[in-house]
């Protein structure tokens, strides 16, 4: 087998690839082992996950809904002391609410500022809630789950995951996530489809369960392959083909107010005075024939 992202051989690697990352809730979506080598895992953990799922936007979200890491742990709240430059740490452990400094270098500046609260000791700390990730990784994130999900959806049919490999047409997304240097920005289009909180039926026991994540290919008329990717509400989309999110944009134009991932796949949203709720079951099956039997077909055509 050769790596999907640097065509070195790849047979001899060890390490499980989830397509999204772990940390972000995914157990199931995982690459057949061999399809991505260590050092080309390792790089993408290091660069492009660590420093996203770090960043308040996804911290605060994933400490927010108690997403666990791989590790089982939750992420802690980061909030900030206003007035002061100082970050803390608020997590619910088993001896109840921690509180604890970004820094430990701030210790002494936390000190004089709570003497200076007066006698009660009372100060504020706000927990930033606002899901604008930093656009580098996010970017080369959805760059990498694209290739991904394309080569898993390529891999079940009798095309392959090789014509992914071998087509050049595909080396300049490769690169965007293997070394992050051409081009400076491919932008992704983001948007809340619903709110945080909206609930969808469990596929297996068909409980009502918090909607984490919905995910697939999508082709538009220009014939571009976008990957959408939709985090609690957050939609994501980015084009696997250029750093160019026109034909996104012509698809929400012809769509109004639609999603590729909701009504495409068969959902519909329905609020009532309880809550948001995703009817129905994504229809997943349907999207991707339908996409991958074009998909093969674009890539034919290049
Ligand atoms: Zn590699």
């Amino acid at each position: 087998m050769r790596c999907l992202f640097c065509k070195a051989p790849s047979d001899a690697a060890t390490s499980v690839e989830h397509v999204i990352p772990q940390s972000l809730g995914n157990s199931q979506v995982i690459l057949p082992r061999g399809m991505i080598c260590d050092p080309c895992n390792n790089y993408i953990a290091r660069k492009i996950e660590q420093p996203l799922l770090a960043h308040e936007s996804f911290r605060n979200l994933r400490a927010w809904y108690r997403i666990p890491n791989k590790r089982g742990r939750h992420a802690s709240l980061f909030g900030i002391i206003p007035g002061l430059d100082i970050g803390v740490n608020f997590r619910i452990g088993q001896d109840g609410p921690e509180l604890q400094l970004e820094r430990s270098g701030d210790a002494a500046a936390i000190h004089a500022h709570l003497e200076g609260a007066g006698e009660n000791g009372l100060t504020a700390i706000l927990f930033p809630h606002d899901m604008r990730p930093p656009e580098r990784e996010m970017s080369r994130l959805l760059a990498k789950i694209a290739l991904e999900v394309f080569a898993l959806r390529l891999s079940e049919t009798p095309v392959g995951v090789g014509c992914l490999i071998d087509d050049l047409h595909w080396d300049r997304i490769r690169r965007w996530v293997r070394v992050g240097d051409t081009p400076d920005h491919w932008p992704f289009h983001m948007r809340q489809v619903y709110p945080e909180e909206t609930l969808m039926t469990h596929p297996v026991s068909g409980d009502w369960v918090q909607a984490g994540y919905i995910i697939d290919l999508l082709l538009t008329r220009r014939r571009e392959h976008y990957i959408v990717f939709i985090f609690y509400g957050y939609e994501f989309a980015l084009n696997l083909g250029g750093p160019s999110i026109k034909g996104y944009e012509e698809w929400l134009e012809e769509h109004p107010g639609l999603s590729p991932l909701i009504e495409r796949l068969g959902l519909r949203l329905e609020t009532d005075a309880d809550a948001t709720r995703l009817i129905g079951q994504p229809s997943l099956q349907a999207g991707i024939d339908f996409d991958l039997a074009q998909g093969v077909e674009g890539l034919w055509d290049e």
